[in-house]
C-alpha cells in the first residue's frame, strides 16, 4: 500500500493581482494528497512541524512573473522548523553500540531543525559555496521552489541544509527563523548601524518590521513607511512596538515627507532638522521601485542604502547624485549557516520576539492562511503542521 501525504501544492501560473483578482485570489494553489516522498542518499524524511508563508510563496501563488522559472506543480513552504524521521540509504552509521539512527551531519532520529532553503551547488570552483555562502551561488536551489517544501505533512531534503535547533528555541518560534537569518545578515554583516543613528525602513512586512527591530536592537531610532492599506493591521502593530509609522503615496514620497517633517512618537522630529529629515541608513524592504530609486534623496552624504527586497521592474537610479552623496548602496539576499545561528540567538536571548508577529493557523486552513498573506491582512502566517 503506497502511502500519502496531504500537501499545498502550486499547480497554476495564472497572473492574479491581488487588489483586483476577478476570482479567488489562491486559484493556482490547491491541497492535495500525494504520495509520500523517500529520502535519496544524504537526504532525510522530515516532519515539518511549524511553516511560515514568505513573501515569494505569496508572490509565486499569485503568478508573478520572477517566479515564472518555478515548475509547476510544486509543494512550497521552506521558513520552518521540523523533526527528522528517517535517513536516506547509507546514512545509518554501526558505531560500537550497534545504533543505528545516527544519520547525516550528525543529525538523528527525533532531533529538530531549520533547513537553509537555499543550497549551492558545492562546486570546489565556485566562489560562493567555497566560502560557506551557498546563497551568493548562482547554482543555487531553493526548497519549495526548486524542490518539493514544508507545506505538507511530510518532506525530503538533503541532510546539509539542516541547522540543528539550539535547545532554548521553540518549534513555534523557529519557523521565523529563516526570514530572520536574512535580516540578521543585513544588519550584523552588510550595514554599519551606530547608537543614535535614524534608521528608516521602507515597507511594512515581516521583513520590515525585523529590520526595524534589529535597527533598534543596534542603537538606532526607527521609522517605517507604509501605503494607506497597511495603516490598519502593519502600520498600526509598527506604531505600537514603538517604531515611528509613516505612510506614503506616489503623490507623497518619502523624502517629501522627511523634509516636511516627520514627527517622532516621542515628539521630537525624526531625521536631521537642518538637512530635509535625512537619516543615516535607509533599510529597503518594500520592493517598490520607486522606494528604491528615492532613497538617496533620504539618506545622509555617506549613508547607507540596504536592499533587502526585489523588483518587478528596472529601477530608475540617480546614479551621479548617489555618487557625489558618497553614498553606500549594498544588497542582501537569503542567508548562510553563519545567519541561521546568529538568528537563533537572536530569538533565544529574547533580542527578536517572534509572537508579536506571528499569526498561527492550523494546517486545515492553509489556504485561507496564503490569501491573508497575499492580502496583506497579516504581518506572519505561521501553520502547524504536526498533529494535523
Ligand atoms: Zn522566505
Ligand atoms: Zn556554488
Amino acid at each position: 500500500m503506497t502511502q500519502t501525504i496531504q500537501a499545498l501544492r502550486l499547480n497554476g501560473s495564472e497572473r492574479i493581482d491581488p487588489r483586483n483578482p476577478g476570482g479567488s485570489l489562491t486559484r493556482n494553489l490547491a491541497v492535495e494528497h500525494i504520495t509520500t516522498p523517500e529520502p535519496g542518499p544524504g537526504e532525510i524524511l522530515a516532519e515539518p512541524l511549524f511553516v511560515g508563508v514568505c513573501g515569494s510563496d505569496s508572490s509565486a501563488s499569485l503568478g508573478k512573473s520572477n517566479f515564472s522559472w518555478v515548475e509547476r506543480p510544486r509543494t512550497i513552504g521552506h521558513e520552518c522548523s521540523a523533526r527528522v524521521v528517517a535517513f536516506g540509504p547509507g546514512a545509518q552509521g554501526s558505531g560500537a553500540e550497534g545504533r543505528d539512527t545516527e544519520g547525516w551531519a550528525g543529525l538523528k532520529v527525533g532531533d529538530l531543525f531549520t533547513p537553509i532553503p537555499q543550497r549551492g551547488c558545492g562546486d570546489p570552483r565556485c566562489r560562493g559555496c567555497r566560502r560557506g555562502r551557498w546563497n551568493y551561488c548562482p547554482r543555487k536551489q531553493i526548497l519549495g521552489f526548486h524542490r518539493d517544501g514544508a507545506l505538507a505533512q511530510r518532506m525530503v531534503l538533503e541532510a546539509d541544509r539542516c541547522v540543528p535547533l539550539r535547545p532554548g528555541l521553540s518549534p513555534q518560534h523557529a519557523a521565523l527563523v529563516e526570514p530572520l537569518s536574512v535580516v540578521t545578515q543585513a544588519i550584523q554583516r552588510k550595514c554599519t548601524i551606530r547608537p543614535g543613528d535614524d534608521v528608516v525602513v521602507t515597507g511594512c512586512g515581516i521583513m520590515g518590521l525585523m529590520a526595524a527591530e534589529l535597527a533598534r536592537a543596534a542603537g538606532a531610532r526607527v521609522a517605517i513607511t507604509g501605503m494607506a492599506h497597511d495603516r490598519d493591521v502593519r502600520l498600526k502593530l509598527a506604531a505600537e512596538r514603538g517604531f515611528t509609522p509613516i505612510v506614503v503615496a506616489p503623490d507623497q514620497p518619502l523624502h517629501e515627507r522627511l523634509a516636511a517633517g516627520v514627527e517622532a512618537l516621542d515628539g521630537s522630529r525624526f531625521g536631521d532638522d537642518f538637512e530635509d529629515g535625512r537619516v543615516d541608513v535607509l533599510l529597503e524592504c518594500s520592493g517598490a521601485p520607486t522606494a528604491l530609486a528615492q532613497a538617496g534623496l533620504c539618506v545622509h552624504p555617506e549613508g547607507t542604502i540596504c536592499v533587502i527586497a526585489t523588483y518587478p521592474d528596472l529601477v530608475p537610479f540617480e546614479a551621479t547624485a548617489f555618487t557625489r552623496a558618497g553614498q553606500q548602496l549594498v544588497g542582501v539576499m537569503g542567508s548562510s549557516r553563519e545567519d541561521f545561528v546568529n538568528a537563533q540567538l537572536l530569538i533565544e536571548r529574547g533580542v527578536f520576539d517572534p509572537e508579536p508577529y506571528t499569526r498561527p493557523y492550523s494546517f486545515d486552513n492553509v489556504i485561507d492562511a496564503l490569501a491573508d498573506s497575499m492580502a496583506a491582512r497579516t504581518t506572519k502566517a505561521v501553520l502547524q503542521i504536526h498533529g494535523a
